[in-house]
């Protein structure tokens, strides 16, 4: 029996079109060497070696396609960003050493000096810092806005503006963006429109189907899943992203071997990842709204969430994020998280360990009181990342929280 080894080597991107994304995420960017190993092999390594000072030049020179240098060229690399391509349904994708590697390297690639950016207001705070303290020395500068008021964006679009920038949903408060209204307004000012997909994961939604220009993930979160490395991607078409290449080629904020390995096998379990995900914090909103505690509940699948529909319509899923206000302030907030056994406290988010942190005093804490009551951060806000625990063990560890505040009230 003869079998044409190419097709054990990769699968043909023609039997890839029309797969499934929960099949994509397993069988797309198989990288399999000569060994034929199962698992993807993966190549620590900064150089690759030529059979002739002639190919040398012509790999150099860019007349034969093949691997150079480990800054711009690296098989494990390029698989990673294969997959999570063919899963936002994009042309291409670039990987980079973090979530804010993306974002800077999108930002130095596709805008220029006199350029304006309006980017909305509850994105994660280093993109914030980024905006306003870096770009802005370079010349870009920019506006941020309401992620949910259109009058606001549009207002703010001047003929220089050329980028919108969304986070959907929003960190903590999971405030949910139109993707199809902010990409129209995008398109009519020859704008690109670039969402921060991190929250969702393409299982959840593909904003490139909204008309996005370019999703940006910090691969630290749902993608690796479990906490292990720091990464990030840029994905959209080959057009926009062989600037973003180009930059990354001559400014170096790559991703490595090692961590893009982690990463293409994490993509393997995220759609059975975000099915838990999403089916414990549905679980666990609908429980907290319950506690006489609890005076609200920000989570995108409850009814009474005022984007519930654009959030059913846009998404797959809600998501593992969900935060909620205590009656009371900072004391009961902290008192509350600090009763609690097996929940981790820390910032981190998209973990299959639930976390829990207080955004007024970690994530947010560099905002000014007005920033964060304009944010709507509260001192007794508190965001949980709900992992992939029994829900019930969950509730009990919660369950401590509750009962700390009521063991307070009582005395
Ligand atoms: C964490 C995060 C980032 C930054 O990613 P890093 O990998 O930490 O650099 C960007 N956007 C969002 C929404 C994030 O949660």
């Amino acid at each position: 029996m003869t079998h044409h080894r190419e097709e054990f080597v990769r699968i043909p991107e023609s039997d890839l079109e029309g797969m499934l994304p929960d099949t994509l995420a397993v069988r797309a960017g198989q990288l399999r060497t000569a060994q034929l190993e199962h698992s993807d092999a993966i190549f620590p390594t900064s150089s690759f070696v030529y059979g002739s000072a002639a190919q040398a030049a012509a790999r150099f020179g860019g007349e034969e396609p093949g691997n150079i240098y480990s800054r711009f060229t690296n098989p494990t690399v390029q698989a990673f960003e294969r997959r999570i391509a063919a899963m936002e349904g994009g042309e291409r994708a670039v990987a980079t050493a973090s979530g804010m590697a993306a974002i800077l390297s999108t930002c130095m690639a596709l805008l220029q000096s006199g350029d304006h950016v309006v980017c909305s207001r509850g994105v994660f705070g280093t993109t914030s810092a980024l905006f306003h303290k870096y770009m802005a020395k370079f010349g870009v500068t920019t506006t941020f806005v309401s992620l949910v008021d259109g009058e606001e964006w549009a207002s703010a679009v001047r003929p220089e503006t050329r980028m919108l920038f969304v986070e959907t949903p929003s960190n903590p408060l999971c405030e949910v963006a139109d993707m199809e209204s902010l990409a129209k307004l995008a398109h009519e000012n020859d704008a690109l429109f670039i969402v921060d997909n991190c929250f969702c994961t393409p299982v959840l939604q593909r904003p490139l189907d909204y008309g996005a220009d370019i999703v940006i993930h910090s691969a630290t979160k749902y993608l690796d899943g479990q906490g292990r490395c720091v990464g990030g991607v840029v994905v959209g078409p080959d057009k926009l992203l062989e600037p973003v290449y180009g930059f990354l080629r001559s400014a170096g904020p790559t991703m490595s071997p090692f961590n893009a390995w982690v990463f293409h096998k994490g993509l393997e379990t995220l759609p059975i990842r975000m099915r838990a995900h999403c089916e414990n914090a549905l679980e666990l909103a609908e429980w907290l709204e319950q506690q006489p505690e609890v005076e609200h509940v920000y989570y995108t699948g409850l009814e009474s969430h005022p984007q519930h529909a654009i959030a059913k319509k846009q998404q797959k899923g809600f998501g593992g994020m969900l935060s909620f206000c205590l009656r009371g302030g900072r004391n009961e907030a902290w008192r509350f998280i600090d009763a609690t056994r097996m929940i981790s406290i820390t910032a981190n988010l998209g973990d299959v360990k639930t976390t829990i942190t207080h955004p007024a005093t970690t994530t947010h804490g560099r905002l000014s009181p007005e920033d964060k009551s304009a944010a709507g951060i509260t001192e007794s806000l508190v965001r949980l990342s709900v992992g992939i625990e029994a829900v019930d063990d969950l509730k009990t560890d919660l369950q401590r929280g509750f009962q700390a505040l009521q063991n307070a009230s009582n005395t």
